[in-house]
C-alpha cells in the first residue's frame, strides 16, 4: 500500500503509547522504508548525551536531549485540513492527476 501521509501534514495518533494517544502534530519526516513517521511533539524520547563532536566540528552540549521517535504509520491518521477530523485518505483522479481526498462522509474535500 502506498504511503499517503506526507511531510507537513497534520496527523492524529490513534494508537500506540498511552500518553501520545489523541495527540495531534505536524509530520516532520516520513521514513518510507520502515513506513514510519516522525510527528512533532509525539513519542518524545530522552537521550543522555556526553559531549560529542559532529562531523562538521560542532559540539553538542552534554545533557539530556529530547527528540521525537518514529512511530508506525498505522498508528496515525491524517487530519483533514477542511473538516479538522482524522480521516482515511482516498485518491481521486482527474485531468490534473491524483489528489488525496478526505473520506469523511460530510466532507470529501481534496487534501492538498
Ligand atoms: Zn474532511
Amino acid at each position: 500500500m502506498k504511503v499517503k501521509i506526507r511531510k507537513g501534514d497534520t496527523v492524529q495518533v490513534i494508537s500506540g503509547r498511552l500518553e501520545d494517544k489523541g495527540k495531534r502534530g505536524e509530520v516532520i519526516n516520513v521514513i518510507l522504508d520502515t513506513r514510519r513517521v516522525i510527528v512533532q511533539g509525539v513519542n518524545i524520547r530522552t537521550k543522555h548525551q556526553r559531549q560529542v563532536q559532529t562531523q562538521s566540528n560542532r559540539n553538542i552540549n552534554p545533557g539530556r536531549i529530547h527528540f521525537e521517535g518514529p512511530i508506525h504509520i498505522s498508528n496515525v491518521m491524517l487530519v483533514c485540513p477542511t473538516c479538522k477530523e482524522p480521516t482515511r485518505v482516498g485518491v481521486k483522479r482527474d485531468e490534473d492527476g491524483a489528489h488525496r481526498v478526505c473520506k469523511n462522509k460530510d466532507c470529501q474535500a481534496i487534501i492538498a
